[in-house]
């Protein structure tokens, strides 16, 4: 017998992530969107045939198993309270969020599941272990995290630089940070170790967003339905990285 799909809520459903998220929910079986919520005009179709909701109407969604969060801080605390009150679960990839975000989000485990990831692609996953074993083996060479993005992403140094930068802190470095806005860059992470006369360069470079997103859909099917509590990537790959 078929598993019954997962039912989806698609928060920021017209900006960039959104777009790859729906179309992507339509392409692969497992997954049903039943409804997308945006901020602006919801006269503006996103997708045929879902039901498409403007933030203020988000409360009247109907029933839905998990809440797909791409948006930006100032949303994230309504699609937070809206998965406490429905006791469903939330995957977000929202950066930029403030210290109280964090905390709130901290908090609302303790009643839903929740996985929350500055990157969702398997690449990084696997990038922050190397980071964080090149860090431990190489004591006193300096770190460098110098990433790229697109001319409209608003925050910097981007959320998987700081994660990125967590991993080395782990390894014992002490990261410095640059970040380039330039064109329609999707995302590239350069960590650098520099030590005398010798360097090594640990990179990812995402050629497309379709890899957050589909990430994102997976995690959505795996968090479904597990009890309260902060999920990570690695927890979700398990033994792969
Ligand atoms: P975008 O600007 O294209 O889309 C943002 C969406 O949020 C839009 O749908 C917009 O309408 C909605 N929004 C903005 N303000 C709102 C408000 N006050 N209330 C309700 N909705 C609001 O951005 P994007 O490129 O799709 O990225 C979205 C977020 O995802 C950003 O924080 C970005 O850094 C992050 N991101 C994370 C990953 C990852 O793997 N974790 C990958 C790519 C992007």
């Amino acid at each position: 017998m078929n598993k019954p799909s997962v039912k989806l809520l698609i928060h920021g459903a017209q900006g960039r992530m959104g777009q790859a998220l729906l179309r992507l929910c339509g392409e692969e079986p497992g997954c049903e969107v039943v409804a997308a919520v945006s901020r602006r005009n919801p006269s503006q179709r996103v997708v045929d045939g879902v039901p498409q909701l403007s933030t203020g109407e988000m409360n009247g969604a109907s029933a839905f198993d998990v809440a797909v969060d791409f948006s930006l801080p100032e949303a994230f605390d309504a699609v937070l309270a809206l998965c406490v009150e429905r006791k469903v679960a939330l995957v977000s990839g929202t950066t930029g969020l403030l210290g109280a975000q964090r905390e709130a989000m901290e908090a609302a485990s303790t009643t839903i599941p929740i996985l929350w990831a500055s990157n969702f692609s398997i690449g990084v996953a696997v990038l922050h272990d190397l980071v964080r074993r090149a860090a431990a083996a190489l004591p006193g060479w300096d770190c460098d995290i110098i990433e790229m993005h697109h001319t409209r992403k608003l925050d910097a140094p981007s959320g998987t630089a700081l994660t990125l930068g967590a991993a080395a802190e782990q390894g014992g470095a002490h990261p410095k940070y640059a970040a380039i806005r330039a064109g329609d860059i999707v995302g590239e992470h350069l960590v650098q170790f520099t030590g005398q006369g010798e360097r090594i360069e640990l990179v990812h470079r995402a050629m497309h967003r379709d890899i957050f997103a589909r990430g994102a859909l997976h995690a959505a099917a795996w968090l479904a339905g597990k009890p309260a509590g902060i999920y990570t990537i690695a927890d979700m790959l398990g033994d792969k990285i």
